[in-house]
């Protein structure tokens, strides 16, 4: 009969909160173990900030993340960005401010050397990679955990750090949902974010505008971004889109393409519309044409033609979709946090936590998510570290 390895702690997932979670526990790491679906540890920590980690945000508060106001407020609190910026320093890596893309970002030399050093840490801690955990049962007390491998793993604290399916789309992350529905805890489906969006048919003029970018506010609903937009050939990209991913699901958005200047300012100007304005010209020159009007003197305008022009600052646009999981950098949904006290323990099922991105927590683009993963993990490992 196979020989049972027993744990006192089994963490699910070599992510960004697995591997925070684990460098941070103060116990015999003999008695720790991770386990990884993949054949590498930190999979999407690689690729994050195109390679340079955009660790976390200056500008750090719930108002960034979608989810349970009170459960995030109380996650941030005692892991701010000063407190994850000192860890790293602890680490030797100086994350620097870089807001060419979004407010507030900070980044890594690069995402390997983060990595790097989440190996260091955790080097004494068995780690079983190319392992998917396939199940997990609660027997006797202890949580069995059926794997790709036919390991009889067992242990007494179970974390789930398994993030989402978002770019990688495997089969691996339908863990979270087996667990949830095994357990009885609340589950919302994931669906992408911080993604681009698409076009409808009707709104195809945008294709031609493809590799252009410009800063431009948008509305939804009761939220107003603002940020560097980017126009592709299936549809809108870049931070502003990303963060609108967040918060739309159907329906329209308003753009104002010309956020910083009213039109009432360029009515005198004796200049072409597309000369006069300060947006790049073919945008201007392929928007005159989708709302019919004619690029001339802004001075020679009448009142429906400015009228017509006045769709820059309120332009309505209902995206025909995301553009799907394996573009998306996170997902929104997962286990809802009434489900967990703040060490990010179960209620309902003592023992067991979960950490990172498998909760129905998603923040923003510019350093967001991982900080959220590593707050995360930071709550667990303090509660476990006293247990
Ligand atoms: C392209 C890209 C760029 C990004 N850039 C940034 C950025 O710059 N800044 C930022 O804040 N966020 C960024 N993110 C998001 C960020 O990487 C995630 O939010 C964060 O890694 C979530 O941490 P986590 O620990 O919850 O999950 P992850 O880091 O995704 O770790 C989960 C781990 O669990 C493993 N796993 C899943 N299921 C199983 C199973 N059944 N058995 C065993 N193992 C399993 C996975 O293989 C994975 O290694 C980016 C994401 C992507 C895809």
């Amino acid at each position: 009969m196979q020989k049972s390895l027993n744990y006192d702690l089994v963490i699910i997932g070599a992510g960004a909160s697995g591997l925070m979670l684990a460098s941070l526990l103060k116990r015999n790491p003999q008695k720790v173990c991770i386990i990884e679906a993949r054949e590498k540890i930190g999979s999407k920590i690689i690729l994050s900030g195109g390679g340079k980690c955009n660790i976390t945000n200056k500008y750090l508060d719930f108002s960034k993340y979608l989810g349970d106001e009170k459960f995030v407020k109380e996650a941030l609190k005692d892991f701010s960005t000063k407190e994850l910026l000192d860890f790293l320093e602890s680490q030797e890596l100086s994350p620097k401010l870089d807001e060419r893309l979004v407010e507030g970002a900070y980044f890594c030399k690069s995402s390997k050397e983060v990595l790097s050093s989440f190996s260091t840490l955790t080097k004494k801690i068995k780690l079983f990679l190319n392992t998917s955990v396939e199940d997990v049962s609660f027997e006797d007390g202890k949580y069995c955990i059926k794997n790709s491998k036919n390991l009889d793993i067992r242990a007494k604290n179970l974390v789930i750090a398994s993030g989402s399916n978002a770019h990688f789309e495997d089969k691996d992350y339908e863990i979270l949902t087996k667990i949830s529905q095994k357990f009885k805890l609340d589950f919302k489906s994931f669906t992408p974010a911080l993604v681009g969006l698409g076009l409808q048919k009707e709104q195809a003029w945008f294709k031609n505008l493809s590799g252009i970018s410009l800063f431009a506010k948008l509305k939804i609903e009761d939220k107003n971004l603002e940020g560097k937009l980017l126009f592709t050939h299936r549809g809108f990209s870049g931070p502003l889109v990303f963060n609108a991913s967040l918060y739309w699901s159907k329906g329209f958005l308003e753009f104002d393409f010309l956020p910083n200047n009213t039109l009432d300012e360029f009515y005198k100007k004796q200049m072409l519309i597309s000369k006069a304005l300060p947006l790049p010209r073919r945008f201007l020159q392929e928007f005159l044409l989708s709302i019919d009007l004619a690029d001339k003197p802004l001075n020679k305008l009448n009142l429906e033609e400015k009228q017509k022009l006045e769709k820059l600052k309120s332009y309505n646009f209902a995206p025909a979709g995301n553009l799907g999981f394996l573009k998306a950098e996170v997902s929104k949904g997962g286990l809802n946090t009434k489900e967990l006290d703040i060490n990010f323990e179960c209620k309902k099922q003592k023992n067991l936590f979960f950490l990172g991105e498998a909760l129905d927590v998603t923040g923003q683009l510019g350093g967001y998510n991982l900080h959220f993963a590593f707050a995360s993990a930071f709550k667990c490992a303090r509660y476990l570290n006293k247990k």
